[in-house]
């Protein structure tokens, strides 16, 4: 059964689209009317209460990552309220407050999903890039590939875990940071700030390395050990570092801050060039260069639990739905503290 007015005709909702990918001060979104979706078999539809802007986003509208669709819908950091229930669908009930990710879909059958990596699925789909997302008013999600919420965070807190919460902890995973080991952070911004929480919740050394003034002011309130320009020197060398800041440039500098036998894990989706490395300098004495690539549900799960037991703080700003475009431009300009947050 399709949502119909009384007349007949689909119900109709506001949307921000990908338009022409481009430079974000160029306004490559638009705002575009659309009919409501309806959840299919299997899915359930959300009413959008808030929708975090994560830099993947940004990279989406500038088109530094290709569309997989065109006019799509961004958004994969979707808090809402189950309004429709598709046929099948038996997880969810209308009222439930849920989370829609990035991990939209995975095939279940390749050699990835069968061994415990869904996040290296050969087939997979991702909310905001091949499914319209959360900058709409409604959005649909497979059932299995939503979360239940901590009644903790509230809206607006809860809805940068759903990428930068989880994809942060899998890149803290990836680190291989030891129990009570030294840490090194590359860029402060939505996914660093909560990532630093969980390290220092386990007795890590945390170590920040930023260009922005107000993120090293964060960083110290958090517990950082230390704060200092992007491309500085730690105080120590580091057992681990995670580089969030889509800067290819910073990895020579991640490399060298490394103790012998450290890990740096690239935890974004998209990184500019990355200059030529000196084996001596940056990779010998078995220091490790790792990615990160999108996260398993289980991770997701994970982060969330251990987000809620230690009372984890996420700094949001806040912007009203009809600003998104605004809020890619801050982004984009490094005027965000935090995380960016469009709240209905
Ligand atoms: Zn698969
Ligand atoms: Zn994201």
């Amino acid at each position: 059964m399709r949502t119909r007015t009384l007349d007949g005709m689909a119900e109709r909702m506001q949307a921000w689209v990908v338009d022409t990918p481009g430079p974000v001060d160029g306004g490559p979104l638009a705002r575009v009317e659309r009919d409501v979706p309806e959840p299919a078999p299997g899915q359930v539809r959300v009413r959008v209460r808030a929708c975090g802007v994560c830099r993947t986003d940004l990279h989406l509208a500038e088109g530094d990552l290709s569309p997989r669709r065109a006019r799509v819908t961004p958004g994969h950091e979707i808090v809402g309220e189950v309004d429709r229930v598709g046929d099948g669908a038996h997880r969810w009930r209308p009222g439930d407050r849920i989370g829609v990710p990035w991990l939209a879909h995975t095939c279940g059958v390749c050699r990835f999903c069968t061994s415990g990596r869904e996040n290296l699925c050969l087939d997979p789909r991702f909310t905001g890039w091949d499914v319209d997302g959360g900058y709409a008013a409604y959005a649909v999600v497979d059932e299995a590939y939503a979360y239940a919420l901590p009644e903790t965070f509230d809206d607006e807190a809860a809805a940068p875990l759903l990428c930068a919460g989880i994809i942060g902890y899998r890149a803290l995973g990836r680190a291989n940071l030891p129990a009570g080991g030294r840490l090194g952070i590359y860029g402060f911004g939505g996914s660093a700030h909560l990532t630093a929480q969980i390290a220092l919740a386990r007795g890590a050394r945390v170590h920040v390395m930023t260009r922005s003034p107000a993120a090293r002011e964060l960083a110290l309130e958090l517990g950082a050990a230390s704060v200092a320009e992007a491309d500085a020197a730690p105080p120590e060398p580091l057992d681990a570092a995670i580089l969030f800041a889509p800067v290819g440039s910073l990895v020579r500098p991640a490399l060298a801050a490394l103790d012998r036998g450290g890990t740096l894990a690239i935890a974004g989706i998209y990184l500019s060039e990355i200059p030529p490395l000196d084996y001596e300098t940056h990779l010998f004495e078995e220091r490790t260069l790792r990615s990160v690539t999108a996260n398993t549900r289980r991770d997701g799960e994970a982060f969330l639990a251990e987000a809620a037991r230690i009372g984890l703080r996420v700094a949001t700003t806040p912007y009203p739905f009809d600003r998104a475009d605004a809020a890619l431009r801050d982004l984009a300009h490094g005027e965000v503290n935090g995380a960016a947050v469009l709240v209905a």
